[in-house]
């Protein structure tokens, strides 16, 4: 066989404890449901031959390919605050990493590929909803120009899993800057390995955080660079309403991605306390607690770090606690920064952060819904079909109409024109997100094996950000009778 996947891993090269040597487990009848053609591409992969029988038995986890090391990473995690010593890929086999055409090192994993050391309880496998939900999601994500794994190909096995019902199995294949997790220094931390966790550090250091090697303290380098990370993606998520639904340690990656998409979901109208994760029970993970838990999350990866950062402990609490008392101010800067552009402020006035609070206290107390919102204002900026549009958001018009004076006259203090504000407000302000009822719809026909309306959708959210006139139902938010509450993990 020629070499299909131009495979250069580095993780397996790591000491044994980091990892178990796995093959995926075949299956019955793989069949392809959909392949990413242009990450193919930008993987330097041949997507003709991905789509050949032996490519989609290599998806599927029946073939392992030339070059290909496959093993099941180790790693811990806070799981709603309770900690576990173990948990690692349960349901995932790393296959290797290539070097993509920009040069990124990229893994190349299949989820569920089939049991591990580490699946403890569970089957390793995955069933077909979980699995278009992600591969949906992060491509959403990716076209918003949001940092996170992508998403390869989905592949259908020809078995059933056992969830509350039986349902079809199936394989995403996952692409990720890596897979190290704020769980993978735990697991060492956990251990006392101190060796280990330097030699982790180290390739993290060496993989995601280049300047960090070069810095004076290059540990200290890699926790700011982590926190920072970590504090722009938050924010990112907020922009645009996401709420990743399981924020555990072992589902924070160190790259700063967004990682592990289970119960996650963009919200229709604007609640700060909205929830969808049917198991989230105290709203831990509601939408606007996500900064504070991935400060928590990030506090936890600086405990990790602690014997790195100094010899004496009381001074490496120090130096961890000011770095992450960054984290507040960088998270806030790329907040207000994306909120202003929302609202066409490409200037900053000291009280544009009051003005964007009352939009959105206006928003929750209306019911409008986040993404129409400040799509709209672009619009309402222009035109008064455009404001009637936005007003019609608000249960309360007049508390549009008052906020929306406010507004105008911030406006005018703007150096653009009004064009070329429509045109940047347009740029930050999707039109199109993976709206919850449109997910479940695509799930719904893939479970009865139409995947016409999965293709649908990605071929809409892959442009979110241009008007698609001959589309705009999938701009709607849900009838009444469609919205769906609750989201399930369903492993
Ligand atoms: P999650 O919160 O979905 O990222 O998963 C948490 C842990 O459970 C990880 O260690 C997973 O590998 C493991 N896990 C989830 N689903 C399964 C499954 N079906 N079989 C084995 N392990 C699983
Ligand atoms: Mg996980």
């Amino acid at each position: 066989m020629t070499i299909q996947f131009p495979f250069d891993n580095s993780y397996a090269t790591l000491p044994a404890n980091f990892f178990a040597r796995v093959a995926p487990t075949p299956v019955v009848a793989p069949q392809l449901i959909k392949l990413n053609r242009p990450l193919a591409a930008q993987l330097g992969i041949d997507a003709d031959w991905l789509e050949s029988p032996e490519g989609v038995e290599v998806l599927a986890g029946t073939r392992v390919p030339d070059g290909a090391d496959p093993i099941a990473m180790a790693y811990a995690g806070h799981q709603f605050g309770h900690f576990t010593a173990q948990l690692g890929d349960g349901r995932a086999i790393l296959l290797g990493e290539v070097v993509d055409r920009d040069g990124v090192r990229r893994d190349i994993q299949l989820k569920g590929s089939g049991p591990t050391p580490f699946s403890r309880r569970g089957d390793g496998r995955a069933a077909l909803g979980p699995v278009i939900r992600e591969y949906i999601v992060s491509e959403a994500m990716f076209a918003l120009g949001i940092p996170t794994t992508r998403s390869l190909a989905a592949v259908i096995t020809g078995e059933r899993v056992q969830r509350e019902t039986m349902l079809p199995g199936a394989v995403l294949t996952r692409i990720a800057a890596s897979h190290i997790r704020v769980g993978t220094f735990q697991f060492f931390a956990a251990r006392e390995d101190i060796v280990a966790l330097k030699h982790l550090a180290d390739h993290v250091i060496a993989r995601h955080y280049p300047d960090a090697a070069r810095a004076e303290h290059p540990y200290r380098a890699l926790l700011d660079g982590v926190i920072a990370r970590q504090a722009r993606l938050v924010a990112r998520w907020l922009l645009v309403g996401f709420i990743h639904g399981v924020m555990n340690t072992d589902n924070s990656s160190v790259s700063g991605e967004t990682i592990d998409y289970g119960p996650c979901a963009f919200m229709d109208d604007y609640d700060p306390a909205k929830v969808f994760s049917s198991i989230d029970e105290q709203g831990r993970y509601a939408y606007a607690n996500q900064p504070r838990i991935t400060l928590w999350n990030l506090t936890r990866f600086a405990e990790t770090l602690l014997p790195l950062l100094d010899a004496d402990q009381n001074a490496a609490i120090e130096i961890a606690k000011a770095s992450l008392a960054e984290f507040s101010e960088i998270f806030d800067t790329a907040y207000q920064a994306g909120l202003r552009q929302k609202l066409g402020l490409f200037t900053a006035q000291p009280d544009d952060g009051v003005l964007a609070q009352d939009l959105l206290a206006a928003m929750a107390a209306n019911q409008a819904d986040f993404t129409l919102t400040f799509r709209g204002l672009g619009a309402a900026e222009l035109d008064s079909a455009g404001d009637a549009a936005v007003r019609a958001q608000f249960t309360d018009p007049a508390v549009w109409d008052a906020w929306a004076i406010q507004w105008r006259a911030r406006l005018a203090l703007e150096p653009q024109d009004a064009a070329t504000r429509h045109t940047a407000m347009q740029a930050v302000n999707p039109a199109f997100i993976p709206r919850n009822h449109r997910v479940e719809a695509v799930i719904q026909a893939a479970l009865t094996g139409d995947y016409a309306p999965f293709e649908a959708l990605l071929a809409v959210l892959a442009r979110p950000f241009e008007d698609q006139p001959d589309r705009a139902d999938y701009a709607d938010p849900p009838l009444l009778h469609e919205r769906v509450s609750q989201t399930f993990c369903g492993t």
